[in-house]
């Protein structure tokens, strides 16, 4: 028997080719198992019916049995409405259409019963319903019980006739031709294990739900179930990549780590940063490529994990490479190694979009020779033209500017590809670290070198200008330097750059006494270098900047971040700004500059910024007020944001859970041979070519 499931939704009662269409572009329903698995966003219980002098103005909505005594139609052209004198004999109620007229007065008759479903609101003395949905009256008997579906429609859809009313109707004919034959999509053992519901019953009470348990039982199933596959497919993929990829096999510790830790190392290493050159250097003995994540606050320390690690190739003859996100960072990161590795006969260079025609020359024939042992740089390190001999170990800075497939980029630079380390300030929450780098392990530094006191962090009303410089002044008087960064958002780049220089000017008025430097993203990246440097050099004593400077820049004597228009800034941007303080031993402070009206949502973040310094909680934070497809490096993860019911916020537990039973299925099982395993490889291959666009995962 052909599966009905994976027939044309066209065919379907009620459908056809022009409604088959919008389904098609609007909501990606192709096949009658893509409008099953297409569910409703929420539920209203309309098992009660209500009386007219029950309604009062806090109800989301209400429920009436009655008849129309009238209609009747008031004003003219855009502002003319139907208006339906509802009753149910205790009391009178308006339903209300702002268009439609004819098709509403066609389709409802005076005097006959109905029930009428609607948000109620007060408009004059008088409740009324806006655009109401209406159903001819059924006893109760004949009502269906329980809870009702609402599935989410477009515009288009609703200009085609199909409502939420009207995917409930295809559904309910999709479902009675469809459930018999719909055939499990979890082994049996695991749906004993995990204690779920069966897909028959899920579907069934997802879509029709009996009473509020059983519907929590099934969207559970459904969300467990729709996790447990994107975690089988990221462990099954790094599985596959540890048998297949052979790894440098990193034994030995030699001169340059052993020189660099007795003559050239600037201060005792923190416990985490210890434990984690320990880990990551057992990690690269195994003879498997190291894919590893390593998660730090700002201020942590990594740079000089990254810089160890290195020595850790060079010692084992490999070269090492060092990639970050930006010229600034790249330049610091340049001037930080050579610095540190001072008098060690190591040959480090610099490669940047910026880097002349006859040096990059003379860094690539020196890669290919071997003689240059560490190259650091941007994304220019990815080109092809860049060969090395034999690159042993690759550390990108600062993960989250860089895609996955710049990442996979990096691969293809030696037959073999080189251990790779990805380091992040953005502290990522579990769950999403369990999807967007999943495929990775993870080393966490949770230790900040000693001596530091966390940062105070200040909210201040832009009308308080005169405190506001009186607290930068008496930090400047003390020697300290500051910052003071401005949103630079593309859409209205002119106006931020605008407001950019005036800050410039005005600040340079109100600080004769101290010099001013400017860095921001549309300078070249020589002029942006020079005032840097400026600032490095405690030439400058204040930067007026745009967040170019978010990520990285290191300069312990500066003491204050000030942010201006701070409620633009997302959480976790507002919190990587304000690292670039509190790296040396003083006070520090971050002023987040707003004005007095802000949206309850922008307080709490303001709020969260002033109580909390710990990275991880504000990122907890920002995922569930923003929600995940707009954190930084998520849209390119190729992970599914868009999930269909689980929520990445919300399901962490179930999250954790569906992956400790899909890595046990892996260990048990790497290929899923057996005969009871068999079906999660068709499930895979099916969600990888169809729901989901995992094509992209590096
Ligand atoms: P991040 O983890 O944000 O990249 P950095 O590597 O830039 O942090 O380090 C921040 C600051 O802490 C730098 O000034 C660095 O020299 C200093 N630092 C790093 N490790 C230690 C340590 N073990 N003891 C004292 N200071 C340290
Ligand atoms: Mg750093």
């Amino acid at each position: 028997m052909s599966d009905f499931s994976q027939t044309d939704i066209k065919f379907l009662a009620g459908v056809g080719p022009k409604k088959a269409e919008i389904l098609n572009k609007e909501i990606n329903v192709f096949s009658v198992e893509d409008l099953l698995y297409y569910f409703p966003y929420k539920y209203i219980d309309r098992s009660r019916i209500y009386f007219v002098h029950e309604v009062d103005g806090n109800m989301p909505y209400i429920q009436l049995k009655g008849r129309i005594t009238a209609f009747e139609t008031f004003g003219e052209g855009r502002k003319k409405r139907l208006v339906g004198h509802f009753t149910d004999g205790t009391g009178f109620i308006d339903l209300v259409w702002f268009q439609g007229e004819k098709f509403i007065t066609d389709k409802y008759k005076v005097n006959l019963p109905y029930i009428i479903f609607g948000k109620p609101t007060l408009f004059g003395d008088r409740f009324n319903i806006a655009h109401p949905d209406i159903d001819p009256y059924i006893s109760e008997d004949e009502r269906p019980a329980g809870l009702m579906p609402y599935y989410n429609t477009t515009e288009k859809m609703k200009n085609h006739y199909l409502n939420s009313k009207a995917i409930q109707k295809i559904m309910a004919a999709a479902f009675s031709s469809v459930v018999k034959n719909l055939s499990e999509t979890l082994p049996e053992r695991v749906i004993q294990q995990a204690r779920l519901m069966g897909l028959k019953e899920a579907m069934r009470n997802i879509h029709f739900p009996e009473n509020a348990a059983l519907l929590r039982e099934a969207q559970h199933r459904l969300k467990f179930e729709e996790l447990f596959y994107i975690q089988l497919n990221i462990l099954k993929y790094m599985a596959e990549r540890k048998s297949k990829l052979k790894g440098f096999v990193f034994t030995k510790v030699g001169d340059y780590l052993n020189r660099f830790y007795e003559e050239n190392l600037p201060f005792p290493l923190t416990g985490a940063q210890k434990r984690i050159i320990k880990e990551i250097r057992q990690d690269m003995a195994t003879g498997e490529q190291m894919n590893r994540l390593l998660q730090g606050d700002v201020g942590s320390g990594k740079t000089l994990v990254a810089l160890m690690l290195m020595l850790i190739a060079l010692d084992n003859g490999f070269q090492a490479a060092m990639m970050a996100p930006t010229e600034i960072l790249a330049t610091q990161h340049y001037q930080t190694v050579t610095e540190s590795l001072k008098g060690l006969n190591i040959n480090v260079e610099l490669l940047t979009g910026s880097t002349r025609k006859a040096k990059r020359e003379k860094i690539h024939n020196a890669l290919l020779t071997g003689d240059l042992h560490i190259l650091i740089g941007t994304h220019a390190l990815i080109e092809d033209t860049v060969r090395f001999s034999n690159l042993g170990l690759v550390v990108i800075d600062e993960q989250h500017r860089f895609g996955v497939a710049q990442r996979a980029k990096l691969w293809t630079k030696n037959v073999n590809p080189p251990h790779i380390l990805v380091m992040t300030a953005t502290p990522i929450p579990r769950t999403l670290a369990m999807t967007v780098y999943g495929d990775l392990d993870v080393s966490v530094i949770d230790e900040l070198p000693p001596g530091r006191k966390p940062i105070q962090t200040i909210h201040q009303y832009d009308k308080k200008r005169g405190a506001l410089y009186e607290s930068i002044r008496k930090q400047l008087r003390e020697g300290r330097q500051v910052y003071i960064v401005y949103p630079l958002i593309e859409e209205s780049e002119k106006l931020d750059l605008k407001n950019l220089e005036e800050g410039f000017e005005h600040i340079k008025e109100i600080f004769p006494e101290y010099t001013v430097c400017k860095v921001h993203g549309k300078m070249k990246p020589k002029e942006k270098d020079a005032e840097m440097q400026r600032f490095v050099a405690n030439e400058a004593q204040i930067m007026v900047a745009t967040t170019v400077i978010e990520v990285g820049v290191n300069v312990p004597n500066a003491s204050v971040m000030v942010i201006e228009s701070a409620q633009r800034f997302g959480l976790s941007q507002l919190h990587q700004l304000r690292g670039r303080v509190g790296r040396g031993a003083d006070q520090s402070y971050c002023i987040l500059v707003t004005p007095y009206e802000l949206s309850a949502d922008t307080r709490k973040r303001i709020d969260i910024m002033v109580e909390s310094n710990d990275g991880f909680e504000i990122a907890e934070a920002d995922l569930k007020l923003r929600g995940p497809g707009d954190l930084e490096g998520t849209q390119q993860s190729g992970i599914p944001f868009n999930l269909r019911i689980a929520n990445l916020v919300r399901d962490g537990e179930i999250m954790q859970y569906a992956r400790e039973v899909a890595q046990k299925i892996l260990d048990e099982d790497p290929l899923m041979e057996r005969p009871d395993n068999l079906l999660l490889k068709k499930q895979l291959k099916k969600l990888g070519g169809n729901r989901y666009n995992w094509g992209l995962i590096s």
